[in-house]
């Protein structure tokens, strides 16, 4: 007998679940790229992609994974031998700055934990004794994919300020945006980076950086230029296909204008947020209820740093891998496994195109699965999850 006949569900956290909506948007056939109907597309996501980000700020769009928004950063903004700062909070940060490296930049880490945020009393610090102002950019992510923690981007910020320190202030939101709030214009970050397949709804393939004018302004003494990404060429372009470096991502722009359309039609990005915030809340209501000694544990030990995109859960003695073995090839849910140097963990994705339905069917396979493996548990994590679903209902 097998029960894993149905739907499957993908709970990693990036790329997300798609909507169906979004995959019908890309299934058609190519379109002329010099005229018509694509470029119409193509003018209205760039018009409307700085409300993403909350800015008024440049947004370029980069035919890759996240990897090349990181790029498209680095590259034209920073000069050879420059020096960067990377605030460490799990796995995200230090691989960005690992790019930083290889691309000439001299790059120091403020050390941080597998499982705290970063503490802006420590950056400050760090700026106020760098009085020559070596430190040209401060890089961070708002949620670290490994840990499962939300940094305080306005209290970055305001470490920033605090010390006077003109660096530039780069945050990797490829896990959070459309998930958590984020305010790029009035939290002042000079560049902002995402990528289309986790809360945005799209599959991999997309990269965005937006530029603030003092990001763009970086632009005159950066010497680290690579055509492919170069914001000069982009800002110049004559033609539509030129803000991609060439044929521009047809399928992946028809999907893009759908997911915010999806977006619009929830009441904006305040309404997702909030529906992701009652989502993780029912996340966190379970694995505070799962918890046992020696069992399941947040990684994130204060309550306030806890992402609303993915959870990173600790399992102790009980084998994590064999937890998402059975849930993949039995209850149809795939879970991510633990990164870093995290130990046994599981991570659970709940970012994007989520219900209620869907998360509970996550939580509710964790269980079974718990329970045919005998693991001591503390509670029903469900019965915990439901409640906090419940609150919100309408009735
Ligand atoms: C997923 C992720 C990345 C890497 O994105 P790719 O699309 O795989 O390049 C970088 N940073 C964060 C915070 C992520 O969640």
């Amino acid at each position: 007998m097998r029960l894993n006949s149905g739907t499957p569900s993908l709970a990693i956290p990036g790329p997300s679940m798609m909507p169906p909506r979004v995959l019908a948007a890309m299934s058609q056939q190519m379109p002329n790229i010099y005229a018509g109907e694509l470029v119409d597309v193509s003018d209205e996501v760039f018009e409307r992609l700085p409300s993403l980000a909350r800015t008024s700020g440049t947004p370029f769009v980069v035919i890759s994974n996240g990897h090349g928004a990181w790029q498209m950063a680095i590259c034209n903004t920073m000069a050879r031998g420059d020096k960067v700062l990377v605030l460490e909070s799990g796995r995200f940060a230090l691989a960005w700055g690992e790019m930083a490296t290889m691309s000439g930049i001299d790059v120091e880490v403020l050390p941080g934990t597998m499982t705290d945020p970063i503490d802006p009393a420590a950056l400050q610090a760090r700026l106020a004794d760098d009085v020559d102002h070596e430190i040209k950019a401060v890089l961070c992510v708002q949620t670290d994919t490994a840990t499962s923690v939300r940094n305080d981007i306005p209290a970055i910020r305001g470490a920033i300020d605090g010390a006077g320190h003109p660096a530039l202030f780069m945050v990797d939101c490829i896990a959070s945006l459309g998930c958590e709030e984020f305010e790029m214009d009035d939290w002042n970050v000079d560049i902002t980076i995402a990528a289309s397949q986790k809360g945005l709804m799209v599959p991999p393939g997309l990269a965005f950086c937006w530029a603030s004018d003092k990001a763009l302004a970086a632009y005159d003494r950066s010497d680290l230029h690579m055509s492919y990404v170069d914001w000069g060429q982009r800002l110049n372009a004559q033609a539509h296909y030129e803000l991609y470096s060439g044929t521009p991502p047809i399928s992946h722009l028809f999907a893009l204008r759908e997911a915010m359309n999806i977006i619009d039609e929830e009441g904006g990005l305040p309404a997702v947020w909030q529906r992701h915030a009652v989502l993780a809340d029912a996340v966190r209501a379970a694995v505070e209820t799962w918890a046992s000694p020696d069992g399941v544990a947040f990684n994130i030990s204060d309550p306030d740093a806890r992402s609303n995109a993915v959870t990173t859960v600790k399992t102790g003695s009980i084998d994590a891998g064999r937890i998402s073995e059975i849930c993949a090839d039995q209850t149809g849910v795939t879970l991510g496994l633990g990164i870093g140097d995290i130990g046994n963990a599981f991570r659970i994705g709940h970012m994007g195109y989520l219900n209620p339905h869907m998360l509970l069917g996550t939580l509710a396979a964790i269980e079974a699965t718990l329970g045919a493996m005998g693991a001591v548990i503390g509670g029903s994590g469900i019965e915990a999850a439901s409640a906090e679903i419940a609150k919100h209902l309408t009735v």
